[in-house]
């Protein structure tokens, strides 16, 4: 699997319908299993800081996440609804 880098932190975008709630996992490839940074449900994304679960909703935009396991920072672009354009 190519790493996701620097820019564009997408990969594998499964053709979802809108209405299909499949989330996606947004990861970090540097070790095994990968390091979770979120997933992401169309504008939503979700995030779990140990025992505590973020829902952000109506997101657009870009969400930047360091890695806590090898520092690499990660930018996932969405874009308001569409899952992947
Ligand atoms: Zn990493």
């Amino acid at each position: 699997m190519a790493a996701v880098n620097a820019s564009g932190g997408e990969h594998g975008g499964e053709a979802d319908g809108p209405a299909g709630r499949a989330a996606r996992r947004w990861v970090c490839p540097c070790s095994v299993p990968p390091v979770l940074l979120a997933t992401v449900e169309g504008d939503r994304v979700n995030l779990k800081i140990r025992d505590r679960y973020y829902h952000i909703e109506g997101v657009q935009g870009r969400v930047r996440a360091t890695c806590p396991r090898c520092g690499r920072e990660h930018t996932l672009t969405l874009k308001g609804g569409a899952t992947d354009a």
